[in-house]
């Protein structure tokens, strides 16, 4: 199986597919992740990307889809991929199309987490990881268990991403509704797309994906 999740900075596309690697075994392919370990290791691709992603505009298309099929070349064919925040537009989604068929695999689902988008600055501006093992947390909607104290690993460090901040956000989430969004009519006509209420309760959220997976 590979699906896709959609929906907007902060919707809970990474969350939820965490989830899924941990319940069903399933490959997390996370080009935001990938972005960021390059600018961490300071690779010719972070170098480049570093700044456009400050800035909260995208990165180039040729770049992204390239870091997707190194990925998939790596993966064995039995694990199904989750692609969250990828594709991201429309030359992303027919890129897409050509790798995923290179690797003799098929679109099964794109999932749209459907949110209000005045949670979503509050969402992002609240969210923080496991500097050790990159576990997702939230100042109010998902604290780790023992305050300072990370759930899945015990880490004690925790980080924030630099382009976690309102105006940055702002900028992404226009790039979503000029850029993103218009990607859904192309699998709605597909008839791939399935709606889920990005509101709900985190655990709530993974039922109704799940429900849609069985
Ligand atoms: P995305 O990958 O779509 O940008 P994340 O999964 O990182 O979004 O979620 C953004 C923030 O919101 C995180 O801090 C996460 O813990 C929190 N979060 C995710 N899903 C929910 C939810 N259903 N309700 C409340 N908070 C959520
Ligand atoms: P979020 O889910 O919170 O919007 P991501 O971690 O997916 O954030 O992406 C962070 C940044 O990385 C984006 O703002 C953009 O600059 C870059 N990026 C990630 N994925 C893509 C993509 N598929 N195409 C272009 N740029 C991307
Ligand atoms: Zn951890």
């Amino acid at each position: 199986m590979n699906i896709i999740l959609l929906g907007p900075p902060g919707a809970g596309k990474g969350t939820q597919a965490q989830r899924l690697v941990d319940n069903r075994g399933m490959r997390q392919l996370s080009t935001g992740d990938m972005l960021r370990a390059a600018v961490g290791a300071g690779t010719p691709i972070g170098l480049k990307a570093k700044a456009v992603m400050d800035r909260g505009e995208l990165v180039s298309d040729e770049i992204v889809s390239e870091l997707i099929d190194a990925e998939l070349a790596a993966m064995d064919a039995d694990s199904g991929a989750i692609f969250d925040g990828y594709p991201r537009t429309a030359a992303q989604a027919g890129m897409l199309d050509t790798i995923l068929a290179s690797h003799d695999r098929k679109l099964h689902k794109v999932i749209e987490l459907e949110v209000d988008e005045d949670a979503l600055v509050d969402r992002i501006t609240g969210r923080f990881t496991c500097a050790n093992c990159g576990a997702g947390y939230h100042d109010r909607y998902k604290q780790p268990e023992t305050e300072g104290v990370c759930d899945v690993c015990g880490s004690t460090e925790f980080k924030r991403r630099p382009d976690d901040n309102e105006e940055t956000v702002r900028t992404r989430m226009q790039e979503y509704r000029a850029k993103t969004a218009p990607i859904l009519p192309i699998y709605e006509q597909r008839d791939l797309v399935e709606r889920v209420d990005g509101m709900a309760s985190i655990d709530e959220v993974s039922e109704a994906i799940n429900g849609l997976l069985r």
